[in-house]
Order: C-alpha cells, then sequence, then structure tokens
C-alpha cells in the first residue's frame, strides 16, 4: 500500500470534510456537530469508540503495540474576512488556525486505515480533541484515557511558515511553554494633588513594569529564550485622583521549564521588592497553562525515516513562542508533533495563524493524511 496514492484517491473528499467544518466553526468544548460527524463515520469504518464530552478515542486493530495520532476540532473566535465559497457561516467565528484542515486529514487517515486494517500488527488508537485554544482539551483526554496503552503519538500542524506540502520536523523544543498572569499593585488612594499622603500605586507599577523586563534581559542566559509580555494595565479613573490601585496583566513565555521557573521566580521578587521599598502591598496569580512542547529525538527521525521512504518533501522547522496544548501528550509518551506547510503566496495563502484571512493550501491536505497513514503502518510494522 503506497500511503500517498491511497491518499490522494481521497483528495477531494478530505477537502470537501474541510470546508465543512470550515462552514460550521465551534469553539472550545462545543464541538458538538463536528465531532457527531466524526463520530459517524468512524463508526461506519469500524472504529471502536469512546467519548471523553466533545472529545472521541477511537481505536482499530489488534496487537502489541499502539500508536495514536491526534488531531483538534475548535475553532476561535475571529470574523472570518475571506471570501471564499466556504467562508463561515456563524458570526464571529472562524476556523482560523487550520483545525479544520487536522479533523479533516485525520479522518482521511481513519478511511484509509480501515480499509487496510486487515495488514495492521498493531492498534491504532485516533484522537480527536475539543478545546485546544485554550482549554487544554488534551488535558481532558489524557484524563479520559486518550494515553492508556499507548507507545507513541503523533500530531500535526498546519504551518504558514513553511512552503505547501513540505513537512516539518523538528527534534526537541517547538513550541513554548505558556503561562498567564494577572497582578494587583495596592497602594493608598487620595488626592492628586497630595501625593504625600498617599501610596501612589502608579509610579510602583511603571518601576515595577520596567523591571520585568530585566528578567529575559538580565536573568534569563542569554543563549536560551524567554518572553514576559505585560499586556494590560488598569488603574485610576480622574485627573485629580491618586487610585487605590492597578490591575497588570500578562503572558510569559519560554522552551525550558527550568527558564520558566526563573522567570516565576524573578516576578516574585520584583512584585515583592519594589512593593515592599515603597510600602505598598501586591497579589501575583501566575498560572501555567501550557508546558513546552518538545519532540522526542528517535521519534522525529523515525517520522524523518518515513518521509524519506515514501518520497514526501520534509525539512526542518523553526521553534516558535506561540504553544499548544499537544505538549501534554508528549510529557507522557514520546511522540513528535509534526508541521505540514500551507503556505502558497501564488493563491495568496499567506496570512499568519489566527488572522481573519487566514487559509490552507487546500492541495496539500491529502500529505497530511498520508502521513498519518504511513507513520501508523510503519510504527506498528517496526
Ligand atoms: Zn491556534
Ligand atoms: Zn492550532
Amino acid at each position: 500500500m503506497n500511503p500517498i496514492e491511497e491518499a490522494l484517491k481521497i483528495k477531494d473528499e478530505i477537502i470537501a470534510w474541510r470546508r465543512d467544518f470550515h462552514m460550521h466553526p465551534e469553539l472550545k468544548y462545543e464541538e458538538e456537530r463536528t465531532s457527531r460527524i466524526v463520530e459517524e463515520h468512524l463508526r461506519e469504518w469500524g472504529y471502536k469508540i469512546k467519548r471523553v464530552g466533545t472529545g472521541i478515542i477511537a481505536d482499530i486493530g489488534k496487537g502489541e503495540k499502539t500508536i495514536a495520532l491526534r488531531a483538534d476540532m475548535d475553532a476561535l473566535p475571529v470574523q472570518e474576512e475571506n471570501n471564499v465559497p466556504y467562508r463561515s457561516k456563524i458570526p464571529g467565528k472562524m476556523h482560523a488556525c487550520g483545525h479544520d484542515a487536522h479533523t479533516a486529514m485525520l479522518l482521511g487517515a481513519a478511511k484509509i486505515i480501515a480499509e487496510h486494517a486487515d495488514g495492521l500488527s498493531g492498534k491504532v488508537r485516533l484522537i480527536f480533541q475539543p478545546a485546544e485554544e485554550g482549554g487544554n482539551g488534551a488535558l481532558k483526554m489524557i484524563e479520559g484515557g486518550a494515553l492508556d496503552g499507548v507507545d507513541a503519538v503523533f500530531g500535526f500542524h498546519v504551518w504558514m511558515d513553511i512552503p505547501s506540502g513540505v513537512i516539518g520536523i523538528r527534534d526537541g523544543p517547538f513550541l513554548a511553554g505558556a503561562g498567564i498572569f494577572r497582578a494587583i499593585i495596592k497602594g493608598k488612594g487620595g488626592h492628586g494633588a497630595s501625593p504625600h499622603e498617599t501610596i501612589d500605586p502608579i509610579p510602583i507599577t511603571a518601576e515595577t513594569i520596567l523591571a520585568l523586563q530585566t528578567i529575559v534581559s538580565r536573568n534569563v542566559d542569554p543563549i536560551e529564550s524567554g518572553v514576559v509580555s505585560v499586556t494590560s494595565i488598569r488603574g485610576g479613573t480622574a485627573f485629580n485622583v491618586i487610585p487605590e490601585e492597578v490591575e497588570l496583566k500578562g503572558t510569559v513565555r519560554f522552551f525550558k521549564p527550568e527558564v520558566g521557573d526563573l522567570i516565576v521566580r524573578r516576578m516574585k521578587e520584583i512584585f515583592d521588592g519594589i512593593t515592599r521599598a515603597h510600602g505598598a502591598s501586591y497579589e501575583l496569580d501566575i498560572e501555567e497553562l501550557t508546558p513546552p512542547t518538545v519532540n522526542d529525538k528517535r521519534m522525529a527521525d523515525f517520522a524523518r525515516r518515513v518521509a524519506g521512504k515514501y518520497g514526501f518533501r520534509y525539512g526542518d522547522v523553526k521553534p516558535t513562542m506561540g504553544a499548544e496544548d499537544f505538549s501534554f501528550y508528549l510529557q507522557k509518551v514520546p511522540g513528535a508533533f509534526l508541521a505540514l506547510g500551507i503556505r502558497n503566496e501564488e493563491k495568496g495563502i499567506v496570512h499568519p495563524h489566527h488572522h481573519p484571512k487566514f487559509d490552507v493550501d487546500e492541495d496539500v491536505l491529502h500529505l497530511g493524511t498520508a502521513m498519518e497513514v504511513a507513520l501508523a503502518f510503519e510504527f506498528l510494522r517496526a
């Protein structure tokens, strides 16, 4: 069986599924319609189904080894600006990250794998997960048993930064770990003309924000990478009133857990030291949202061997400070998160992920399907 030839046979079907999902986007944990359609197909093709909310775990085959393949199904609260026949029919919601394509590619793989299930010497598990966009749907799937008995896990993301049809494979850290924080700096309010009778939280906040910038520039090893961004400041309402408190919000990013730990420790020290120096106080909540996505070198090499054997075009892909909840699977099971290039200048498919004009080059989606099929059969052969 040649996975690329098999996938080419159902290329139009994959595109039709993708367009259907694209026209009917559903936000995180609301993937009712999408998951119903996925489940109907999988049942028809003979998969054993387990539901985890709007997520689906589907198994086929028998044997010692199990490979898991994962797709995410959720859309974003973005108003689509593309004028295409398959434009989103739901105002304010759009598949602006390509998860419609991921779901369609894995459905295609499901169909081909089912047709050739006799040739499987092990189990294939498909994970269709909800809520990748800030919902950590991966955690819900893992709690629901998605990784039980799984030996390796692979996932695909369509990728605007590499040319259409090229598969990006990276060793080690690929996407960043992400956290969000919210802080309140509490002073003592009063008249704007009598600052000496107040503890003005505004200059204290200014000092704190500047000091936070030194974490990346002065504390993180320059060879490593990190981000500390204050993205919101709220405090005060009038020209002549010194407010009681100021609220800050922001995000942190990092590739190595030890860098994440360093950022968090220094943030606490900065808030603590600066507020103390001025007689103010603070509250700081830092929530780690997603750990870094770190590919297993052996699994990345395996993917390269498979890509080479079947003549896929593949290459390296640059790391990004974006985050992905596929990282939770990789914390538990060796695997790799792969990228499928979808950038096509001629077709005007150049807008970044989450942009209202984001689109994917549909003519290469079958390659994602083919690679998923190839990974499954090669892994279970070995
Ligand atoms: Zn996204
Ligand atoms: Zn995404």
